[in-house]
């Protein structure tokens, strides 16, 4: 009596006799996962394939080259032709099957082509560097005061009358060699001698404006030179009709008239009482 015939005599399919070898079985349930998931993603492939070669062919053109990829002649046998790759490497013995080419790859590739798009995708960077870069610069000059104190030091004497004249300025006070620098952008325009004032700078801003600077120490700043609010154009001193070391500081409106800093200075953010 064969061994496969069951108690009750009746025979039992080869397929699914327990006695199967273990490789056999093994190999019936060992599919990698990656291979199922290459297999969906193959058929997916293949069914959008065809499904615009269906659409083309429906409005009487020819099916058009799907942009290199190699249309399979069904997602079955994509599937299949895989399944034979993993029957082949992995032995039945669980071996790790090589991860199958799951999305197509252009025809026309050449090394040209691809040193070309490195090129491209260097000079995108490089682009997008410098518009950081501007955009960053852009943003600083957007934060930067646009008007500042003429000089760190104390505040000792307002604008207006004093001692029986008038005084056309606010002084500024500390010790010497103080840095004076430009309360707004502008141009010096005058950097040398001034009677009273022993030397000063002047500098004229955009509305016509002029911000002068007296008994200063020492000049920094040369005359047409073009600088920025809180550039340095001298140093404080004690020159001229002073009798203490400060900064002597006007400020002349565009039409040249004399006017009080303080509310100049208050309107535009900057407090030096
Ligand atoms: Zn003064």
């Amino acid at each position: 009596m064969s061994r496969h015939r069951s108690p009750g005599g009746a025979p039992i399919a080869e397929e699914s006799s327990p006695h199967d070898p273990p490789h056999q079985r093994q190999r019936r349930f060992s599919t990698p996962p990656s291979v199922i998931r290459g297999r969906l993603v193959v058929a997916a492939v293949a069914a959008g394939a065809f499904a615009a070669a269906g659409q083309s062919m429906a409005s009487g053109e020819p099916a058009p080259d799907q942009d290199g990829i190699n249309p399979m002649a069904s997602g079955q046998d994509a599937a299949a032709s895989f399944g034979s790759v993993v029957g082949d490497s992995g032995g039945g013995m669980g071996g790790s099957a090589p991860a199958p080419e799951m999305l197509p790859v252009p025809r026309a590739s050449s090394a040209g082509s691809e040193v070309e798009k490195l090129a491209k995708s260097e000079r995108i960077s490089e682009q997008r560097a410098e518009e950081e870069a501007e955009r960053i610069a852009a943003e600083e000059e957007a934060k930067r005061p646009k008007v500042v104190a003429p000089a760190e030091g104390s505040f000792t004497s307002g604008f207006g009358g004093r001692w029986g004249t008038t005084h056309y300025g606010i002084d500024i006070a500390n010790s010497k060699g103080t840095p004076i620098v430009s309360a707004q952008d502008g141009v010096v325009i005058e950097a040398g001698p001034a009677s009273g004032f022993g030397l000063w700078v002047r500098v004229q801003h955009d509305d016509g404006t002029i911000t002068v600077y007296g008994h200063v120490n020492t000049i920094t700043a040369s005359e047409g030179e073009s600088v920025k609010a809180g550039d340095q154009i001298a140093t404080m001193g004690n020159r001229g009709f002073s009798t203490g070391t400060h900064l002597h500081f006007e400020v002349w409106n565009a039409s040249g008239k004399k006017i009080n800093p303080m509310p100049w200075l208050s309107a535009r953010g900057v407090d030096v009482s």
